[in-house]
């Protein structure tokens, strides 16, 4: 198969999710990015793979390039995903951070170890979730 190049059909908008495993905010700002794909479709919006940009990958920068919007979402105040796409020369249409926009509160799971760590998803709030796609979705649809 080809590797994608400038002209070919992409994704007509993107997102870049941070992804901190370390804290419930940066996954929920992943799986609320899911739901958000998912709810929308694939023709309509992708993730684009964050790592790739600051390496200059090619096909990452090139379909960035396309995307009528480029979202932003992150889960605190650090915004890794904000600072690293514009870090790679692109301007975000809209950026999101959890902890302030659908007011999480930020919780690093290690903080329970050998005290009383539970099981990873008990750690997510659905509702946070959906608050959180919700924003997406809604960004997506602007005019
Ligand atoms: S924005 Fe916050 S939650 Fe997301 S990866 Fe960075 S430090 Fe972690």
């Amino acid at each position: 198969m080809p590797e994608w190049k400038e002209g070919m059909p992409t994704h007509e908008n993107i997102i870049f999710n941070c992804f901190g495993g370390l804290s419930n905010t940066g996954i929920v700002a992943a799986l609320a990015s899911m739901e958000a794909v998912k709810e929308v479709g694939l023709d309509k919006v992708a993730i684009g793979c964050l790592a790739g940009l600051p390496v200059g990958v090619p096909p990452v920068h090139g379909k960035t390039k396309a995307a009528k919007k480029i979202i932003t979402v992150d889960g605190c105040p650090s915004e890794c995903s904000r600072k690293v796409v514009e870090e790679a020369g692109f301007k975000p249409t809209k950026s999101f951070v959890l902890a302030r926009d659908i007011g999480m509160k930020k919780k690093a799971l290690h903080e329970d170890i050998g005290k009383s760590l539970k099981p990873l998803m008990e750690y997510i709030s659905q509702e946070d979730v959906e608050k959180a796609k919700n924003l997406i979705v809604d960004a997506l649809k602007e005019a």
